[in-house]
């Protein structure tokens, strides 16, 4: 690994000119001005055409802090800090066997549950509330109502966030159907709905794309595809199956896409130092090299979402649901590498990037961006040792970024926490998500926004 000079690579060139000819760096993005027409501009009711959702896993205020300084400095703007409309969200659980109880850190399945459903469940839920029953999703009852729809993530399309879309089980653990243990009476071979793999297709969204390709090679163990895979099921059913960039890029746009382009997660963006308990010297992050080149990246997938859902409802009455999922930001923020988290978020800005450009060609389009909770990096004094591990990052700002981890020690996963995180968005009931709300608060904006129920 080499940390020295990549950054530049990996730092678009626009951010560059953004700090050009700006005397002050401390005011390079202080605007002074009277925002008052602007805001009240962008407060707009009625229906929305399309709904595109972007998750950041794990991403809080601190993992958006991290990023922004690490990549255009203190005082730039990522893209997902240009939505006009900003506000936070409250983001518990509740006790499995006390519901009348929060469970203060939530994961990503009872979070997702919330913004997909409108209901708080507990902790390990797809989709199912406390006492296992199936919720109606966001995406469900889009797709019901006309809309065409899609779930795309950097993860497994069967981890939480995208699975709680289209699937409903009582444990997350759930993906495929010879791994049910956790979840008996889903399963197939007991008349079940099935796995979170066989529900997603089951549902089948117009497009699903991202990892998991183990679960959807599993063989189905009853009912009418018993003996098939899932990938193969998902081919009777009438999905163009992809596994890789090229593939992704000519797939057309008359036919349901499920693309799984690894095995288990995709592969992360950059590589960096690892936190210790003494710290490092700082360093710059680079771009990882091992990352499977057919993979297609975040934004290549939510560019190709975007225009195949657009084509798809272009002599249509009704628009499309979108979900896109930045989902390692949460996975190495667990395992406590800085630049694995920076680089998902920087990925995950660009396909925020690609949603507001579609979005100013159809501003009848809801973009809503946000994270299902919070974790556990720590901006802390430079150069500072904490009671768990830090590195350092030098910054785009020329200064030095000392983050910490330290909510399990060293070596065990870090933990999600329970602050509440910001949501932002434009378009129509874009108001919505100002002030203080809830998590199941989305899913009713995202409902009145399409007119379905
Ligand atoms: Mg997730
Ligand atoms: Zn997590």
């Amino acid at each position: 690994m080499k940390f020295s000079g990549n950054r530049r690579i990996v730092a678009a060139g626009a951010v560059a000119a953004l700090v050009v000819g700006v005397p002050a760096l401390a005011t390079a993005a202080d605007q002074h001005q009277d925002n008052t027409k602007a805001a009240s501009k962008a407060i707009v009711g009625g229906k929305a055409r399309n709904v595109i959702l972007l998750i950041g896993d794990g991403m809080g205020d601190s993992e958006i802090t991290i990023a922004r300084n690490y990549q255009v400095g203190a005082a730039g703007r990522l893209s997902m800090d240009k939505l006009p409309l900003t506000g936070a969200y409250t983001t518990y659980a509740v006790q499995k066997n006390n519901p009348k109880l929060p469970d203060y850190v939530t994961d990503s399945a009872a979070s997702g549950t919330g913004w997909a459903t409108g209901t708080k469940t507990y902790n390990g839920a797809i989709s199912v509330d406390p006492k296992g029953k199936p919720l109606p999703t966001i995406l469900e009852l889009a797709k019901k109502a006309g809309y065409r729809t899609g779930d795309v993530t950097t993860a497994e399309l069967q981890d939480a966030t995208p699975a709680v879309l289209g699937s409903h089980v009582v444990s997350r653990d759930c993906k495929g159907p010879q791994s049910m243990t956790a979840c008996p009476a889903n399963a197939k071979e007991n008349k079940g709905a099935g796995s979170i793999a066989e529900q997603l297709v089951q549902t089948k969204p117009d497009v699903l794309l991202g990892g998991g390709k183990q679960y959807f090679d599993q063989t189905v163990q009853g009912g009418k595809y018993k003996t098939l895979t899932v990938l193969q099921q998902a081919q009777v059913s009438g999905y163009h199956i992809v596994t890789d960039l090229a593939g992704l890029t000519k797939a057309p746009a008359n036919k349901p896409i499920l693309g799984a382009f690894a095995p288990n997660n995709m592969d992360l963006e950059w590589t960096g130092p690892q936190p210790t308990p003494n710290g490092t010297p700082a360093a710059t992050c680079a771009v990882n090299t091992a990352r499977d080149a057919k993979q297609p990246h975040l934004v290549d997938m939510a560019k190709k979402a975007i225009s195949v859902l657009d084509k798809q409802t272009q002599d249509s009455k009704k628009g499309f649901f979108l979900q896109i999922e930045g989902a390692s930001i949460d996975k190495q923020d667990h395992a406590a590498n800085p630049c694995g988290q920076v680089g998902e978020t920087v990925a995950f800005d660009k396909a925020v990037d690609e949603a507001l450009k579609y979005q100013k060609d159809h501003p009848d389009t809801l973009v809503v961006v946000t994270a299902d909770h919070a974790h556990t990096s720590q901006i802390v004094e430079a150069g500072t040792k904490t009671t768990g591990a830090t590195a350092t990052l030098r910054t785009h700002d020329g200064a030095d970024m000392t983050i910490s981890y330290a909510t399990a020690p060293l070596g065990t996963d870090q933990q999600h926490t329970g602050t509440e995180v910001r949501i932002a968005a434009g378009g129509p009931q874009a108001a919505n998500v100002l002030g203080v709300t809830n998590q199941t608060d989305l899913f009713y904006t995202m409902r009145r926004a399409l007119g379905v129920s």
